[in-house]
């Protein structure tokens, strides 16, 4: 059966109305799909039980099932999706302060293979649908405690979002849609490894969302050691990531995932600051969350406190904006991939 998710606003009043029901309670269907996020048809109390029984009969309101929900110490969420074709997803909650983000996934695994992550290890399965990717918020909005609500939604989960645009750009419509789900384009970041053909079409897309870059290293043969699909040139990715912010007005942020050894030397910092330039951006530093499984392989470690901090100064002092992300959830399974590759693990 199909999800109500997966069909435009025109396709259920038009169900609706094939049901014999009337426009209005098509209206109050979308309502209680997207506003109230409701799982169960029985739930949408101001339609007729008649119409109700005859959509349950026609369609599913999700697609996906919550597979398995991860609770850190430190307030992180992360839940495990089942899709209808047996495959998973992940995405995850994260509350800081008064803030909550989600961060949510646009493939089943993913092609770009950063020697990093527990999403690339086994490739990409397939591509999400637009109501996968908007489900993902539907399905985390009902895991948050009353009175708290997802204040910011990152395209950073499994997957290379660039690589599945026809997807995530109407699963961003909905979730922007004050009809929808009714979140401000700035408050969505959409995170790419490099693709400048595809980020140009990103480009072209409104409203304007946030856009950043995983760029992890400015030197090409080192960033192909770490990110080993990478095609583009990273001066092609930067000069894409500078008509972004040329058309959108919207500042980029690089990201760069710090690995002890491997990218945090003082010459991997001078190359980024030659490199990104003096346009407004910002370079967020995110020191390795490790999973062991990689570790073991690949002999890679998260690197020191003070390296970190010597290589933000390297930058600061080289005139560019920097972050330093805080870790959360380092203590299970918070890094991408790692809760579908444990729970593939264990079956
Ligand atoms: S870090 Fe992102 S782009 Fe790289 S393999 Fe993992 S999911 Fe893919």
């Amino acid at each position: 059966m199909r999800a109500l998710t997966e069909s435009t606003d025109a396709a259920v009043l038009a169900a609706v109305q094939e049901l014999g029901g009337q426009p209005f309670q098509g209206r109050q269907v979308l309502q209680w799909i997207w506003k109230h996020g409701v799982g169960d048809f029985a739930a949408m109390t101001n339609v007729p039980a008649r119409l109700r029984t005859a959509l349950a009969e026609r369609f599913t309101l999700r697609g996906t099932k919550v597979q398995k929900v991860d609770d850190a110490d430190c307030g992180t969420k992360k839940l495990l999706l089942a899709l209808p074709d047996g495959e998973s997803v992940e995405c995850v909650l994260i509350p800081d302060g008064d803030r909550t983000t989600l961060c949510v996934s646009t493939q089943v695994g993913c092609p770009v293979a950063c020697v990093f992550c527990a999403s690339g290890m086994f490739g990409v399965r397939r591509n999400l649908t637009a109501g996968e990717i908007v489900e993902q918020v539907l399905v985390a909005r009902g895991e948050l405690p009353p009175g708290r609500a997802i204040t910011n939604l990152v395209v950073m989960g499994m997957g290379e979002p660039m690589l599945n645009l026809d997807a995530l750009l109407p699963a961003l419509q909905r979730i922007h849609d004050p009809n929808g789900i009714g979140m401000g384009a700035r408050r969505i970041t959409v995170s790419t490894s490099g693709y400048p053909r595809q980020m140009e079409r990103f480009a072209a897309a409104d409203p304007s969302y946030n856009l950043a870059v995983s760029l992890h290293a400015a030197d090409d043969t080192l960033r192909r050691q770490l990110v080993p699909t990478a095609v583009a040139p990273v001066r092609d990715i930067i000069a894409a990531a500078h008509r972004y912010f040329g058309q959108k007005g919207r500042e980029v942020t690089y990201e760069v995932v710090l690995l002890e050894g491997r990218n945090d030397r003082p010459e991997d910092a001078e190359a980024l600051v030659e490199t990104i330039g003096a346009l407004p951006s910002t370079v967020n530093l995110i020191p390795w969350n490790p999973v062991e499984e990689i570790a073991a392989a690949k002999g890679l470690r998260r690197p020191r406190p003070e390296r970190v901090d010597a290589f933000a100064d390297f930058l600061r002092n080289g005139g560019l904006k920097v972050t330093v992300r805080r870790q959360r959830g380092a203590d299970r399974s918070a890094a991408c991939g790692q809760l579908r590759l444990r729970t593939l693990g264990a079956n």
